[in-house]
């Protein structure tokens, strides 16, 4: 799990990223921390792992949403701005088991 445990939101359960809802805030295009309607830019929180690959775990964010998220983080973490994003749901022989986002379109 890419996020820490003491990050909290619409798509956390007890402090763990729960799959289902990350799903559903990305087919409904709902931010992951505050469960309301996103606009535009989007933005994703990760690490610099997942910065470099252009692929992010945690649900599309508010600009707002994103920033508390990228303080709860920590260091390590960078915060992206993109007008769009493809959602990735894992192949069968997929090595990252969980759905991810891909920017693309960043800001
Ligand atoms: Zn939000």
């Amino acid at each position: 799990m890419p996020a820490p445990p003491t990050l909290v939101g619409f798509a956390w359960c007890d402090g763990v990223l729960d799959r289902r809802t990350v799903v559903r805030c990305a087919l409904a295009r709902v931010c992951g921390r505050c469960g309301r309607s996103l606009g535009r830019p989007v933005v994703f929180v990760g690490d610099h792992d997942e910065h470099d690959r252009n692929s992010f775990h945690l649900p599309p964010l508010h600009e707002e949403c994103g920033q508390d998220l990228l303080r709860a983080a920590g260091p390590g973490h960078v915060l992206v701005r993109t007008g769009g994003f493809e959602f990735v749901r894992p192949g069968r022989d997929d090595p990252d088991e969980e759905p991810r986002f891909v920017p693309n379109s960043l800001l």
